[in-house]
Formats: structure tokens, C-alpha cells, sequence
């Protein structure tokens, strides 16, 4: 089973990666770990990327759909694979594409977890921490006892710069822009499988089980 997971941020895209992929049995491949790792272990590819991010640039697509070839032709993937992060653009879908059909093979499905742009504002915006503690609160998902009082130590809750209304919707914008044309392109093909990701995690898991075509067991 070979799968590329889309949603934005918010849309609960890393909780169901990893019901998928331990339904599955196949690995998670993250791109941006791939980064992480690299950039944190020194590697020719961790500095070549750095070089990049370092000057606000965007790794190049030939860097990046190396990683992802390298990574799709280890043994393991040979069952399949989940791609998370990855392809970002037709550019880099085009590409995967071709790697895979010079391997025989092909994508079965394109899972997109959609959720209204302002259900995803309200589950981002909602965090507050503790400045004194770090305990980590959601004004709806996991309130404090006392509004704006940390329940563990007292101090007073704020909210960080990052999950302010303003940079939220850039956030979000900026996703938007991005992915619609990639949206596109795998509708195109038939492979696109929208998922309400607005429901409980567990009937979203339970529809992107349906969609697939593997019993949720
Ligand atoms: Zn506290």
C-alpha cells in the first residue's frame, strides 16, 4: 500500500499517520525528520540542507526527491509506505511519479484530511502555557479549571506568538496556496481521497480505513 497523507496543520494529520501505519505495517516517512535527523547528525545531506534553510531558502526539489528515492527503495518499503510532508508541489509529485514507475510500481491513494479553515483557527489558536511551569493548556480541548490560571502551579496562562490568530491564518494561507495545485493534480489522476477530518479521531481513522479498503479490525 503505497500512500501520500495531505492535511493541514491542525487537521490531526500525525495521530492518524501513526494509526495508519501501525494498521499497516509499513514505515512513516517523514520528510521533515529526515531533515531533523540529518540537519542534527551532521550528515553530507543534513549540511547541504542546512546551507539552504540557513538563507530562508527552500531545499531544492532534486535534494529532496533524492531523500525520498533513497528512502522508498530500502527493503522495508517493499510492503509500502506512508509519505508525510512530501510531495509539496506537482513539481515534486511529478517526480515521485517517475521514480516509481521506473520501479514498476505506483501510488494507490492520496489521503486529505479537510477541515474548515476556521474549525483549524479555533484548534490553534486555543493553546495557553504556563510560563513559570510549561504545563501546556486548551482554552476548549483541555481547559484550566480558572480561566487563564495554571492548575498546577497558579501562574497566569498566556499564549505563545506562534499560535496567535495572525500567524495561524498566515500559517494556513500559506498551506492553502501550496496545496491546492497538488490537490488538483491527484484528483486528476483519481487517486484523491478526501476525509472529514472535523469528526472524532476515531471515525476519521475508521473512514480513511473505509477509503482504503482495509477493515478497520
Ligand atoms: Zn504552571
Amino acid at each position: 500500500m503505497k500512500l501520500v497523507l495531505l492535511g493541514p496543520p491542525g487537521a490531526g494529520k500525525g495521530t492518524q499517520a501513526k494509526y495508519i501505519v501501525e494498521k499497516l505495517g509499513i514505515p512513516h516517512i517523514s520528510t521533515g525528520d529526515i531533515f531533523r535527523k540529518n540537519i542534527k547528525e551532521q550528515t553530507p545531506l543534513g549540511l547541504k540542507a542546512k546551507e539552504y534553510i540557513d538563507k530562508g531558502q527552500l531545499v531544492p526539489d532534486e535534494v529532496t526527491v533524492g531523500i525520498v528515492e533513497d528512502r522508498i527503495k530500502q527493503e522495508d518499503c517493499n510492503a509500502g509506505f506512508l509519505l508525510d510532508g512530501f510531495p509539496r508541489t506537482v513539481a515534486q509529485a511529478d517526480a515521485l511519479d517517475e521514480v516509481l514507475s521506473s520501479m514498476g510500481s505506483a501510488l494507490d491513494h492520496v489521503i486529505n484530511i479537510k477541515v474548515p479553515t476556521e474549525r483549524l483557527v479555533e484548534r490553534l489558536t486555543g493553546r495557553r502555557v504556563c510560563p513559570k511551569c510549561g504545563a501546556s493548556f486548551h482554552v476548549i480541548f483541555n481547559p484550566p479549571k480558572q480561566d487563564g490560571i495554571c492548575d498546577y502551579c497558579s501562574g497566569s496562562l498566556v499564549q505563545r506568538a506562534d499560535d496567535s490568530a495572525e500567524t495561524v491564518e498566515s500559517r494556513l494561507n500559506v498551506y492553502e496556496k501550496q496545496t491546492q495545485p497538488l490537490i488538483e493534480y491527484y484528483q486528476e489522476k483519481g487517486l484523491l481521497r478526501d476525509i472529514d477530518g472535523e469528526q472524532d479521531i476515531d471515525k476519521v481513522f475508521e473512514d480513511i480505513c473505509t477509503v482504503i479498503g482495509s477493515d478497520n479490525k
